[in-house]
């Protein structure tokens, strides 16, 4: 696979200004973020919203909002959360979670194959019932899921809902490596895990914190695709924070290119998704 895909993953669920003054919150940040990152070679965006308090939430009219700007500017990918609203209170409702999917019908979002402990310090809840609720509603709109693993046994959890039909193949995974509650982000972890998931899927890696540019180089050695960004990483260097997201996809497409590779536009990652235009 010679393309490779940059996901820019903007804002998560956790930090704010404190954490990186960059990290963008409201819908006209994160839209230019978006912007910016396209420009960059970012051929997806994965997005969260922010309240006008900076609480993570899954409210429609935000992620509205953000995607009409967004549009306005290019034709990147956009990827919407499905765990928006996990706060340390705890998880928004299955019904809130799914809502901004049932009414904007994105052309991707992520499904989290698992419930874990997060963080230390709350839990990051995907019932079987949420999961099969998600899988099917994402189908029945045309939106590609990102199955993000955060642990093995997630990978055989997304294998069962291939046999059930909660999910269709050929699958994307999102290999999220070094989250505290969830795998190391080690090389070795990475080789195994992938060497699990189904035949004909394609797949990307991002490595939380420190363990960021091991494993950006390793997943790019392994044929994978790659996220970045302020959502699981905050800083460029050690002790350095980063300027923006866009730094954070320069720095990765520059990578790929040396490495002889290419960066994929949102076409040509649309069509090794799979992902309907
Ligand atoms: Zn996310």
């Amino acid at each position: 696979m010679e393309k490779r895909i940059i996901t820019a993953a903007l804002t998560g669920n956790w930090g704010d200004k404190s954490t990186n003054p960059a990290l963008p919150m409201t819908p006209e940040e994160i839209a230019e973020a978006a912007y910016a990152c396209w420009k960059e070679g970012a051929a997806v965006v994965h997005i969260h919203m922010r309240d006008e308090k900076g609480h993570p939430t899954m409210r429609v009219d935000l992620f509205e909002k953000t995607i009409e700007l967004i549009r306005e500017k290019c034709d990147v990918i956009i990827n919407m959360t499905s765990s928006g609203g996990h706060s340390l209170d705890g998880m928004a409702s299955d019904e809130t979670r799914m809502l901004p999917f049932r009414k904007l019908k994105p052309e991707m979002g992520s499904f989290d194959c698992g419930t874990l402990n997060w963080l230390h310090q709350t839990i990051f809840e995907n019932s079987p019932k949420f999961l099969e609720q998600l899988g099917h509603l994402m189908q029945e709109v045309g939106c590609k899921p990102e199955l993000e693993i955060f642990d093995v046994g997630m990978v055989d959890t997304a294998k069962y809902y291939l046999k059930t039909g909660v999910l269709k193949a050929p699958c994307h995974f999102q290999l999220v490596m070094n989250a505290a509650g969830g795998m190391a982000g080690t090389v070795e972890n990475l080789v195994y895990l992938k060497n699990q998931l189904p035949e004909g899927s394609t797949w990307s890696a991002t490595g939380i914190s420190r363990s960021h540019m091991p494993i950006l180089l390793a997943t790019l050695a392994l044929g994978g695709h790659v996220r970045v960004g302020l959502e699981d990483n905050v800083y460029y260097s050690k002790g350095v924070l980063a300027e923006s997201n866009a730094q954070l996809v320069r720095r990765a497409a520059s990578i790929i290119r040396e490495a002889g590779y290419e960066v994929a536009t949102p076409a040509e990652a649309r069509e090794i998704l799979g992902i309907r235009k």
